[in-house]
């Protein structure tokens, strides 16, 4: 069995974990110097719902890349407004803690290999091909680019090339594998029906910030800093995660420790934020243009069922941001590790899975796919943490913190360590 799996995200790590650990020989492609995707600036995790999807996914033999997280975090348990129990890891030691990982369990990680063709007849892919020429033959594969990018839509629909972690312009920008195979694919909108949505955070160089703030950021793990009527700025709209679209967020700074100190908001004009106390020497570290604007995303997802199997496509996969408006880390693990480990049931010539809508994962995969058909649903985005979503968990009593009540409910649904079996 070898798979073939192209982007180095989160939903590609796990994807490539998942599929290892069935036993199939894995390639990992991507693009840049190294893995983590947009997770290379991100942190938060564990937050409200995606404690319940963190602890499924353990209870479902899926979970070492969690555990590899929750060992790199700055902080646990944590809470800042609308959101409990988070943990933020830290964005130096976790991307190599999971290469090193992947490296161990036998994953071959190719970096700076840009997949820009596909070799497909009938809806089978036999190979695709990177940037450098290279061809990676495979009997399944599995799309997880994301959704980021590339710069020409940032500056059609956001603010222009914001210089972000994901830099395009060094590495060639984000090229979906469905995409190339003629897959049609689906495009997310910001509620004035434009399209794509910007992302929600900005990351600033901690040390340019005053030294309360940071002892405070070091010791907390949060700052909350409120504005002056006259500072606030609101961009909650075009936000990507709608679970941090809350008031507080507009009316206070609100920092989080990852590392940097991570500014949940698209963009703060940086000229008015030094006018801020403890701030005159701020700059920003991501994106480099964090004044002025943020990474586009939520374009060429792919159309896909519950197992995770790209529409038109025999031996095509999907996870993460790829399989739709699913927004966060949890959420790109945890469909990567069905991803993964359904390309081996795939190739083992065995029913693909499709996961319980008794739980959290599996209800929020189904109803993602079908809010997606949706013109409602497409201008909306989908998270464990917070907004419709998390409203929904609640509604069906999905949204538990006792883990010994999720690993029964894995277990009611005949889910207890499918992905380690
Ligand atoms: C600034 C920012 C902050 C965030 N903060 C958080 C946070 O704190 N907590 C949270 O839960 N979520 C956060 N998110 C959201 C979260 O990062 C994403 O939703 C999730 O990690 C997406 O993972 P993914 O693997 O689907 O996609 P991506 O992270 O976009 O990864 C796709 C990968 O594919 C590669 N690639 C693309 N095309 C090709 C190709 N043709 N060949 C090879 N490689 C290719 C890319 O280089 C990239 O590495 C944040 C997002 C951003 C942008």
């Amino acid at each position: 069995m070898k798979i073939i799996i192209t982007g180095g995200g989160w939903a590609g790590c796990s994807a490539a974990y998942a599929a290892r650990i069935q036993g199939a020989e894995v390639v990992l492609l991507e693009r840049t110097d190294s893995l983590l995707g947009t997770g290379l600036v991100g942190g938060i995790m564990r937050n409200n719902g995606r404690f319940t999807a963190t602890e499924e996914m353990i209870a479902m033999g899926g979970g070492e890349i969690f555990r590899i997280i929750d060992k790199t975090c700055r902080h646990t348990n944590i809470s800042f407004p609308g959101h409990e129990h988070a943990s933020l890891y830290d964005i130096a030691k976790t991307p190599t803690a999971v290469a090193n990982y992947l490296k161990e369990i036998g994953v071959l990680v190719k970096l700076q290999e840009r997949v820009i063709k596909a070799q497909a007849e009938d809806g089978v892919i036999k190979s695709v091909e990177t940037s450098k020429g290279t061809v990676y033959e495979g009997d399944a594969f599995i799309d997880t680019t994301g959704t980021a990018g590339p710069m020409h839509n940032c500056s059609k629909y956001g603010n222009g090339c914001a210089m972000c972690v994901l830099r395009c312009p060094s590495f060639g920008g984000r090229v979906s594998l469905a995409g190339l195979c003629g897959v049609h694919e689906i495009t997310g909108q910001k509620a004035n029906g434009t399209k794509g949505a910007m992302s929600g955070s900005c990351k600033l160089y901690k040390e340019s910030l005053a030294p309360e703030i940071v002892d405070t950021l070091n010791q907390k793990g949060v700052a909350v800093i409120p504005l002056p009527e006259e500072f606030i700025e609101n961009h909650l709209s075009v936000k990507a995660c709608q679970q941090y679209a809350l008031k507080e967020f507009a009316e206070n700074i609100i920092l989080l420790d990852t590392g940097h100190a991570k500014l949940m908001t698209p963009f703060y004009p940086l000229e008015k934020l030094r006018r801020i106390p403890g701030f005159e020497n701020a700059r920003y570290e991501d994106p480099y243009s964090g004044g002025k604007g943020n990474s586009m995303r939520y374009f060429n997802m792919s159309p896909r069922t519950n197992d995770l199997k790209v529409d038109g496509m025999k031996n095509l996969f999907c996870a993460g941001e790829k399989a739709g408006l699913l927004v966060g880390h949890t959420e790109a693990i945890v469909t990567g590790v069905l991803a993964g480990y359904n390309s081996t049931r795939f190739l083992k010539e065995k029913p693909l899975l499709i996961l319980s809508r008794k739980t959290a994962i599996g209800e929020a995969i189904a109803y993602v796919g079908e809010e997606m058909q949706t013109e409602e649903g497409l201008g909306k985005k989908y998270t464990f943490s917070g907004s419709v979503f998390f409203d929904h968990m609640k509604k069906l009593d999905l949204y538990r913190t006792d883990i010994n009540e999720i690993r029964e409910n894995v277990e009611k649904e005949g889910l207890l360590n499918i992905f380690a079996s």
